[in-house]
């Protein structure tokens, strides 16, 4: 449904072996224990999939979202968790991309399977409402850089990622610069212990940046003050249509574990199979044609993206909505459908079940996508 080119589609045939031999294999292990999933994030820098979207002369596959959205869809039909870091890495490095020169090392490093990158935006003074950052960045007295304080509510990959792109309000709360702090810089702490409902193995933990210095030449994203640019321009179109082709891996997933129980079990004493019942067929109908609807949506966003459509922008934030409710409904109609064997861990589904339930308050939150598409369709402004 992505419609690949050739050479798009070889990025993903890299990718077959990494599912097969490492993501399914340790996804359930993953989930349970609570754990980054450090083989499968290693694999697949391994096969030179974290470089995917960084040009050739950087030692990446020069690949485009639309063969990041492939990718993830692929990985969250078997590990969500992994699915979300990966796709936390390509946002990140989407933004290195906009000082290509200024962090070149880092974008080698990347493509070589040497660097994870993530994004820390929420912030526990603004909660979800990301664009409105309360940290500060105070300009050093040599105007050469900035003196960073924040407290970032919830980084996906943390203590794991090399490389955290930071959003910085200004001195003044008048703007946002974007920066790029290291794992190792001093001053940066990681709290917490990511116990969570669903998306077990991310490690979305609180990070704290206290007094932390971030030298303009080596560090800034984009331009001071700029910010909006790069966390709007840069992150979230990959963000969100990435979150979207999660979401429908996810659906995908239920849908597949549901299929395989219905046609498999029966009733010993009728002598009737689960899919002899039309409720069922039904629901499984329900399933399909959700997750179908969801993955041509993200597809439909992506041409609009692609061909810089003038309603672009609307449907890549329309389309994280859109595959996040379908991952509720399709995990809950195959929780429903497949009765107590919904419960147990061996089908799968109840993991899917809790998975699907992050993208509704990851932010731009269900709640926040809905504000801004319904202002868009009374002619007020996107952002109020
Ligand atoms: C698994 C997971 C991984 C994450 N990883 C990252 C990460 O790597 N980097 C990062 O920066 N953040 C990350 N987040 C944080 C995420 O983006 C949100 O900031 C966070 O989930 C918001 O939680 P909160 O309790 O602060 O929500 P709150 O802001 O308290 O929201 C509570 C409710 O209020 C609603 N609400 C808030 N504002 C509005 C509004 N203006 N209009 C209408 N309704 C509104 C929300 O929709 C929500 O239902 C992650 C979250 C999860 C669950």
């Amino acid at each position: 449904m992505y419609r690949l080119q050739p050479d798009q589609q070889a990025a993903l045939e890299k990718l077959q072996p990494v599912l097969d031999n490492v993501i399914s294999v340790q996804a359930e292990d993953v989930d349970t224990q609570g754990r980054f999933p450090r083989e499968a994030m290693a694999a697949l820098g391994e096969a030179g999939l974290l470089g995917l979207t960084i040009p050739t002369e950087l030692g990446g596959m020069g690949q485009t979202m639309r063969v990041a959205a492939a990718v993830v869809d692929e990985i969250a039909q078997r590990c969500a968790s992994t699915a979300m870091v990966a796709m936390m890495h390509y946002a990140g490095v989407n933004c290195y991309l906009a000082n290509t020169e200024r962090f070149a090392d880092i974008l080698r490093a990347a493509a070589a399977g040497r660097h994870l990158s993530t994004l820390a935006f929420s912030e526990k003074g603004s909660r979800s409402q990301f664009w409105a950052p309360v940290s500060k960045a105070v300009p050093t007295a040599d105007g050469k850089g900035v003196v960073y304080n924040a407290e970032k509510s919830w980084v996906t990959s943390a203590g794991h990622a090399d490389g955290i792109v930071c959003s910085a309000g200004s001195d003044d709360g008048e703007s946002v610069t974007v920066f790029a702090v290291l794992k190792d810089d001093p001053g940066l702490t990681i709290s917490g212990g990511w116990n969570s409902l669903g998306m077990r193995g991310n490690q979305s933990n609180p990070m704290t940046m206290t007094d932390v210095e971030l030298d303009y030449e080596s560090r800034l994203i984009g331009e001071i003050g700029k910010g909006p640019d790069i966390m709007l321009g840069r992150a979230l179109p990959i963000f969100q249509v990435c979150q979207g082709a999660i979401g429908v891996g996810i659906a995908e997933s239920a849908f597949k574990a549901a299929q395989g129980h219905i046609t498999s079990q029966g009733f010993q004493h009728t002598g009737t199979k689960l899919s002899d019942l039309p409720n069922l067929r039904a629901s499984l109908a329900r399933m399909r044609i959700e997750t179908d609807k969801a993955r041509a949506y993200v597809a439909s966003a992506l041409d609009k993206a692609e061909s810089e459509a003038p309603d672009a922008m609307l449907h890549l934030l329309a389309v994280k909505e859109s595959s996040g409710e379908t991952a509720v409904t399709v995990t809950d109609l195959a929780m429903r459908s497949c009765g107590g064997a919904a419960f147990s861990k061996h089908l799968g589904l109840e993991r899917a079940f809790r998975d699907a339930r992050a993208a509704i308050v990851m932010a731009p939150t269900t709640d926040v996508l809905r504000e801004i598409v319904g202002r868009a369709l009374v002619n007020l402004p996107l952002f109020g």
